[in-house]
């Protein structure tokens, strides 16, 4: 079986709170590739019943913008590659950021399912401006917060939906 999901998305945003919520436990596996280093987290998850794993893309080498953006697609276009799901996080707090968009832009190449969590949604004041990130014209989007675990009921029948 492969259901393996990747949490991309800019630093900051709560990938790897979202990851640890998802896990309960964080199993570091690192790699190095092309001069870059990036660390790349997998775990094992459960919902409903279904077994899926987790990788959650951190560990940026950040010294310019350029290098920042470079890393996020590469990020990004391997989880395009390697995973069955592909779950964008983005920041509520923050807004549609360009870089936001830049990703976007990569994701709706694929057709693999995108799952977007409009993330740092701990209260309902939050949900109506969740809904801007439908701009990035990505549809399956969920409001939720990884801190206090509201919303991610919903995003995870659904994930468990699109395997
Ligand atoms: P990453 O860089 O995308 O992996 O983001 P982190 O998981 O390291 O989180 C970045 C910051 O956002 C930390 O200070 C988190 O505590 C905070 N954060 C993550 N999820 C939430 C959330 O749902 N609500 C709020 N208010 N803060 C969050
Ligand atoms: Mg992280």
């Amino acid at each position: 079986m492969g259901n393996l999901v990747a949490i991309v998305g800019r630093p900051n945003v709560g990938k790897s709170t979202l990851f640890n919520r998802l896990t309960g436990t964080r199993q570091a596996i690192v790699n190095e590739e092309a001069g870059v280093t990036r660390d790349r987290l997998y775990g094992k998850a459960f919902w409903n019943g279904v077994e899926f794993s987790v990788v959650d893309t951190g560990g940026y080498a950040t010294n310019s913008d350029d290098i920042f953006e470079e890393e996020i697609r590469k990020q990004v276009l391997i989880a395009i590659e390697e995973a069955d799901v592909i779950v964008f996080v983005v920041d509520v707090i923050t807004g549609v950021t360009d870089y936001d968009e830049g990703v976007a832009e990569l994701l709706r190449r694929t057709n693999k399912p995108v799952l977007v969590l409009v993330n740092k949604v701990d209260n309902h004041d939050r949900i109506p401006e969740a809904s801007y990130f439908y701009s990035m014209g990505l549809e399956d989007l969920f409001p939720i917060s990884s801190i206090n675990g509201a919303g991610t009921g919903e995003f995870l029948d659904r994930l468990v939906e699109v395997f």
